[in-house]
């Protein structure tokens, strides 16, 4: 094991420069495959974050008045430039996270979509006119930046969900300040770095590590203008209303409790991999995971024996381990918090069906692995159905039909993601229009909108009225104005007080 001296140490990036912190507090990053500490984190100050929000501000005024075809500009090589590190990426993340390599490179790939959408930022800002609404007068709209932005991220997408904000916010001419998670926080540094390698001028990005002493600083920071947030639904909730209450405009994206129905009518091979791969891909620490499965009549007999062949094949390693299709936890709480809440569905009368808790990696004894968990006729009172479990663990409960699947999900108290599989068009419009959930899938298990549209989910899962990036995040990080003008020429029409009218 490495001692304290000789860790490396994640710093905080202000104004285009690695920046030591003003605290002398550190956080633990370790690998989650060993159980070992691998690094350690500046945690900020409230002087380092006031640090990085100077930068932003003075970075401001003139990133703001860049032309929008030279912002674009560094967009597009930012692109080039994350393509070209993205095994770089994989690695960082996988080592932080525990995630295998190529679930890695996937953040990149939905990533790029999001900075792909930055490189149209001239359509996305463009706002509206309208000609002679009165006698010679024009009436137009604009799109304007808001100021320093900040973003705090999660851990379990330490690449893709901040891309989900700062391109957005940039392109917009806002700049910004980056809180990520301090379980996993070197990618947000090659985010940085390849910021500045695209044109990207100093102070535009900043990076403060943290936790909630840093995150406090920013919800109550004057010169923050808004606050994107995305983790736990109770500390979105928290977020959202200490940010507003300090006058900031707040979108905080909580957490999940995703289903999947499946009807008798769907195919069951296509149904089991699905579910299978929803579940469990990136050890169920997903926001999109599929958690909880409504099997619709006879399909509960036939799909759980299909579910439990496929999740107890899988291979659990670590990352390094190029065949391991389930990493480890992120960590040793994560673990013990999983795998007691298999515990409490045992006691609650649940049937487990495959346990994952107590496995064991060779080589990697002390990693925070648990194996894949299957729950069959679980009920809708019970604590693994109401709790977020954020780990390999996937319920089935059995349904007598599709309207009382819908009023199962509606109750839930979140509202995320949710999925039907289905041979019927008509099943499946009716599940479209009543799901109380953000995004639907039809026979696709995890619906992630592609970066043209916007990501967010209703109830518990988001706290504010915009969703992220697409065409709701332009809106999100831009205020709009609009001007009334008479320009053709000055009509004296005397001294008027009634209310201006619409059609004189
Ligand atoms: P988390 O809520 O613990 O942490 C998120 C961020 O908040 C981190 O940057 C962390 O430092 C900060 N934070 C943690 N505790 C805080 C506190 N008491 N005060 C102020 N700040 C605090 O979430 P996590 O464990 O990192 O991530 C997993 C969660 O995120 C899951 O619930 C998952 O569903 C959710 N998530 C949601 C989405 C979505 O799009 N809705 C996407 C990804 C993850």
């Amino acid at each position: 094991m490495s001692t304290t001296a000789e860790l490396r140490t994640i710093t905080h990036w202000i104004a285009g420069t690695p920046f030591a912190e003003a605290s002398g507090r550190h956080g633990d990053v370790y690998n989650p495959a060993t159980g070992q500490v691998a690094a350690r984190v500046a945690l900020a100050a409230p002087e380092d974050v006031d640090r990085a929000v100077a930068a932003a501000r003075d970075a401001f005024p003139a990133w703001s008045r860049t032309s929008l075809g030279k912002r674009s500009e560094v967009f597009y090589a930012f692109r080039e430039l994350l393509k070209r590190h993205a095994d770089e990426f994989s690695s960082l993340i996988s080592a932080e996270h525990g995630k295998p390599v190529s679930d890695a490179g996937g953040e990149i790939a939905r990533g790029l979509e999001i900075v792909e959408l930055a490189c149209s930022l001239p359509l996305m800002l463009k706002g509206e006119f309208s000609e002679h609404v009165s006698r010679n007068i024009d009436v137009y709209s604009m799109h304007q930046p808001l100021g320093v932005c900040a973003g705090i991220t999660p851990f379990n997408f330490p690449a893709m969900v901040p891309l989900w904000m700062f391109p957005i916010a940039l392109a917009c001419g806002n700049t910004f300040v980056l809180k990520p998670s301090e379980r996993d926080p070197s990618a947000s540094l090659l985010l940085a770095r390849l910021l500045q390698e695209a044109g990207l001028p100093d102070g535009v990005f900043n990076v403060v590590h943290g936790d909630k002493v840093a995150v406090d600083a920013l919800l109550d920071h004057r010169g923050i203008a808004a606050v994107s947030f995305v983790g736990s639904t109770p500390i979105a909730k928290y977020i959202y209303g200490r940010a507003a209450a300090a006058g900031k405009r707040v979108q905080a994206l909580g957490g999940a409790k995703n289903h999947l129905v499946a009807m008798p009518d769907a195919d069951l091979g296509a149904v089991a991999d699905a579910l299978t791969s929803a579940a469990l891909g990136s050890t169920g620490q997903r926001c999109m995971s599929i958690s909880v499965a409504l099997a619709v009549g006879e399909m509960g007999d036939r799909l759980v024996p299909a579910l439990r062949e496929r999740m107890a094949k899988l291979k659990i390693g670590p990352a390094s381990d190029p065949q391991a299709e389930v990493g480890p936890l992120v960590s040793k709480d994560a673990k013990a918090r999983v795998e007691s809440l298999i515990g409490r569905g045992v006691q609650e009368g649940a049937q487990l069906v495959l346990d994952g808790r107590g496995v064991s990696v060779p080589g990697h004894e002390q990693g925070f692995f648990v194996g894949p968990t299957l729950f069959d006729h679980v009920a809708a009172e019970m604590e693994i159905y109401r709790q977020e479990i954020f780990g390999p663990v996937l319920v089935v409960l059995r349904v007598g039909s599709l309207d009382e699947a819908l009023d199962i999900m509606e109750r839930n108290p979140y509202g995320n993601g949710c999925s039907i599989f289905t041979a019927d068009g008509a099943a499946a419009r009716h599940f479209e229009r009543h799901a109380s959930a953000g995004m639907v899938g039809v026979n696709v298990p995890i619906p992630v909108p592609v970066g043209s549209y916007s990501f967010g989910g209703w109830k518990d899962s988001l706290f504010g009225d915009q969703h992220i990036y697409g065409p709701e995040g332009f809106r999100f990080y831009t205020r709009s104005k609009v001007v009334t003008s008479r320009w053709h020429e000055v009509d004296r029409v005397g001294v008027n007080l009634r209310f201006p009218g619409g059609n004189s």
